[in-house]
């Protein structure tokens, strides 16, 4: 066969030919009022994309990771206490990036797989009155669940502490409402949604946010924020930014725009509803008990390679598909993605790749079954399974969304 290499990993994720043809163009100088005009442009948008008109989103060059690291430096002072919601790897780095930064960190640990129950982090605000913020994953994309950050907002919200947002794996995807939820800050990459390469961050900052971020206390260079604030005023940043991807994100976030926010989330709430009903008729279980919409995390059956089928894929195949991350994951589950530029088409891709993968393992499976069943709901959208998966989410999707400009 010939080598063509298919992308269905939780990021990187497929890049639209627009973009990479952008970020191929000519580098231009960052001080000039030709990239000015871009970032003034950007920056409009990335708040049409976490849904703020009351916040600003700052744009780092690094891996989303590094927006983490931007909230963990901004916000708190060396007295602060941080809770930290742990129910996968990305949990997990929340605090690790905290206590990095020498603050005294609480836990919530939510079983893998399950969702965080609201009350638990209740309990511990209640508990300790030192906590001044709380860091947590909207979608664990090491496990494929998503948290009800709308229910957990309010929680937070009743004490005096501040709520900060891995969504990463859910702007652009699925519905995230940064003014209506009133999260105080939120991060994204943008290798996951935002059809780019990997290589910016983006950090969203509601103003409540700000007293903390003036009074805070931790080192910080790089990821400080108050230059960030006073260079985007003036549509620049205090060093120099990846150019090239820069210009590459207003191209993907114009077929963002066209596209719309609402016409996205229903995409791939439908790309992921029919992954998981295929992966069902072909008598697999699902892992997450609470699914996201960016992948569909699998559990590896007993007398299956999980290790080996990913690998078979990847290195017969050219296609990607992702494993269990961790020792508690690692052969356990893998991990078929459905973000960012796909369609239906990627999908049945995906699924009859899985079926050749577990047919050549030798796995028991109806070979066919998958790609029927995801073809049959993708090719009438108006089909009673994806019109669920879409009304399960209905009363997010159909919010009034801020205008593009
Ligand atoms: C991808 C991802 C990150 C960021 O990882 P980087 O490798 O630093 O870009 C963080 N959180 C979640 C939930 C992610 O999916």
């Amino acid at each position: 066969m010939v080598k063509k290499k298919y992308l269905f990993t939780p990021g990187p994720t497929p890049i639209p030919p627009e973009v990479s043809l952008a970020e191929a163009q000519p580098i231009i100088h960052h001080r000039t009022p030709e990239f000015s005009a871009i970032i003034a442009q950007v920056k409009e948008d990335l708040k049409y994309l976490f849904q703020t008109t009351q916040g600003e989103v700052y744009t780092f060059s690094s891996s989303g990771t590094g927006g983490m690291e931007a909230c963990v430096a901004n916000l708190l002072t060396r007295k602060d206490r941080a809770l930290v919601v742990r129910g996968g790897k990305f949990g997990e780095r929340w605090g690790e990036l905290c206590e990095a930064y020498g603050v005294k960190t609480i836990y919530v640990d939510a079983e893998w797989g399950k969702a965080v129950e609201p009350s638990a982090i209740d309990k511990a605000l209640k508990k300790d009155k030192s906590i001044k913020a709380v860091f947590i994953t909207h979608c664990e994309t090491s496990t494929g669940v998503i948290n009800d950050i709308e229910s957990i907002v309010q929680v937070v919200h009743s004490y005096p502490v501040l709520l900060v947002v891995d969504a990463i794996t859910t702007v652009g995807i699925q519905p995230f409402l940064m003014d209506q939820w009133k999260i105080d800050v939120a991060v994204t990459g943008s290798q996951k949604g935002c059809m780019l390469p990997p290589g910016l961050a983006f950090v969203a900052v509601r103003p409540e946010a700000w007293k903390a971020i003036e009074k805070a206390d931790l080192p910080r260079y790089y990821w400080d924020l108050r230059e960030m604030r006073k260079s985007l005023e003036k549509d620049t940043t205090p060093f120099t930014p990846a150019v090239s991807l820069v210009r590459a994100l207003k191209v993907a976030l114009d077929m963002m725009k066209e596209e719309g926010l609402e016409a996205i989330w229903r995409r791939h709430a439908r790309l992921a509803h029919a992954t998981r009903e295929a992966i069902k008729a072909l008598g697999l279980e699902l892992f997450a008990q609470s699914p996201c919409n960016i992948l569909t995390a699998v559990k590896v059956p007993k007398g299956l390679d999980g290790v080996g089928l990913v690998k078979r894929l990847r290195d017969k195949y050219g296609v990607s598909i992702a494993g269990g991350q961790g020792e508690e994951l690692k052969g356990k589950i893998f991990r078929v993605a459905h973000v960012g530029y796909m369609n239906d088409f990627d999908i049945i891709t995906a699924i009859s790749a899985i079926e050749k993968g577990l047919h050549e393992a030798g796995y028991p499976i109806e070979v066919g079954k998958g790609v029927a069943t995801a073809h049959a709901l993708l090719i009438d959208s108006a089909s009673k399974g994806a019109v669920t998966a879409i009304s399960e989410k209905k009363s997010r999707v159909e919010v009034t969304l801020n205008p593009k400009t």
